[in-house]
């Protein structure tokens, strides 16, 4: 979500004037989009502000005069504190309010600091310009579309909903507009995005509520609509009518993000999640039925307070009985603000060092395997940018694997079937094949 916000920042400040750089000296303004979500994120952005306050004095020294903006979710939850921690921040700007963007940035001069950390009651997407087809383009054939913000969940360890804010779903026909628009550009696949994605529940026009399973078919009726992906789902909006939307639409990829964060049911319940390892499971047996080849994604949270080894070991048997494709684990973090951060009952950090080394193993061992199971197959791949070597594209497999092949350049854009023949650590190595290439 931060990747969509930046570029909304982008296309907003580019209406203003500015034009983005991949040189931080050469920067009039430089934006920190932050995640508040584990405290190592957030304490990264005060050594990178430390390295571009040096870089600010500098260009001041040579009359050329430098903005510091920290906006995401770090803003939103330290707010003045940025201001009082880090001198050379001129402003600081929360995820709900970053489409004030140009008339912050107006106020913010003769060494004005402001801060603006307001949920704002306007519709911020409504306030955001299009970007331009160049814009578009320039990001290729794979974006995303917010189509939900923010958490009412409150799972005991987690920032979201005091820094994203409530569960609030974009109306279905500004989603659709935004899909057509990227369409029209030349992109393919569409993920839609939500901190909680399937909880979505957007108004049609009729004042109608739609679920994400409806939203999902709506979009795949569209022309030029190559593939959609949606991500972050919730175990407990995980809904009959969306499981069953992966066999009935073609075009949703068969690949799901769902976390799970425990496989042990007294931390499950501690977690504030609302679902059993059993139900997760249940989840998954639903989807393969519905999707048999569907390749399963989670987050872990290793070390959460109270997190006994035997808890630890539930956790280790439920990713063996589901394989995983892919996955991010993390050692527990408290969070200030949060209950599990209140809690005396704190994992010392050599366990969740052994904890998540060992879950880490595993998903690693079971992603290679993952890949290797792919050797031999047929699929199809979405080519998205020239690969690595002279006469290469490289590209996704529906299952999120990038896959490298020899191919030709002008098939950016477009899905072939590929044969493939070899897994890399990170990458598939695969055949175009012949007749359907040219298809
Ligand atoms: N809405 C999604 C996840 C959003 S946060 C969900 O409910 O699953 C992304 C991931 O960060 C979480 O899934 C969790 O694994 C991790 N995370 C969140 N808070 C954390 C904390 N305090 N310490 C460690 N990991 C955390
Ligand atoms: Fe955080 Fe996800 Fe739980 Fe919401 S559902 S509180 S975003 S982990």
């Amino acid at each position: 979500m931060n990747v969509y916000d930046a570029t909304r920042m982008a296309d907003l400040l580019g209406r203003e004037g500015y034009a983005e750089t991949a040189n931080e000296e050469d920067a009039d303004l430089v934006i920190l989009n932050t995640c508040h979500i584990r405290e190592k994120a957030a304490e990264k952005i005060y050594s990178e502000l430390g390295k571009l306050a040096l870089t600010k004095r500098e260009r001041d020294a040579q009359g050329r005069e430098m903005k510091i903006v920290v906006a995401g979710c770090v803003a939103q939850a330290e707010g003045e504190e940025v201001l009082k921690r880090q001198r050379a921040v001129d402003l600081v700007v929360g995820p709900q309010s970053y489409h004030r963007l140009p008339d912050l940035l107006r106020q913010a001069k003769d060494g004005r600091r402001l801060t603006d950390t307001e949920f704002a009651v306007e519709d911020k997407f409504h306030a955001l310009p299009d970007p331009s087809r160049a814009q578009i383009r320039a990001r290729g054939v794979s974006a995303f579309v917010t189509v939900q913000e923010g958490c009412d969940k409150f799972c005991s360890f987690c920032v979201v909903p005091y820094t994203r804010g409530a569960e609030v779903s974009r109306p279905v026909a500004d989603i659709v507009a935004e899909t057509r628009r990227l369409i029209d550009a030349g992109v393919r696949e569409i993920t839609l995005i939500g901190q909680n994605v399937n909880a979505y529940r957007g108004a049609d026009d009729k004042g109608r509520e739609w679920g994400l399973a409806r939203l999902l078919s709506h979009l795949a009726d569209m022309d030029g609509v190559e593939r959609l992906r949606y991500t972050t789902s919730h175990p407990v909006d995980m809904a009959q009518d969306l499981i069953d939307a992966h066999e009935s639409i073609g075009k949703l990829m068969p690949y799901v993000h769902l976390p799970v964060q425990s496989g042990s049911d007294r931390i499950l319940k501690a977690m504030n999640r609302r679902h059993t390892g059993a139900d997760y499971l249940d989840i998954i047996t639903r989807l393969r039925k519905a999707r048999p080849d569907v390749a399963m994604s989670s987050d872990f949270i290793v070390g959460f307070p109270g997190e006994t080894d035997a808890d630890f070991e539930e956790t280790m048997a439920l990713v063996r009985k589901v394989g995983f494709a892919s996955s991010f684990s993390f050692k527990y973090s408290p969070r200030p603000g949060t209950p599990g951060a209140e809690r005396d009952d704190q994992i010392d950090e050599e366990a969740k060092r052994e904890r998540l080394a060992a879950l880490q193993a595993l998903l690693e061992e079971q992603r290679q395997a993952f890949n290797a199971a792919t050797v031999g197959r047929e699929i199809d791949v979405l080519f998205e940018k020239p690969g690595r070597h002279e006469g290469q594209i490289a590209g996704k497999s529906p299952y999120m694997q990038a896959v490298h092949v020899e191919g030709d350049p002008e098939m950016i854009g477009s899905v072939a079937r590929v044969a493939i023949v070899a897994a890399g650590s990170n990458s598939l190595a695969g055949r175009l094949l012949g007749e359907e290439a040219k298809a």
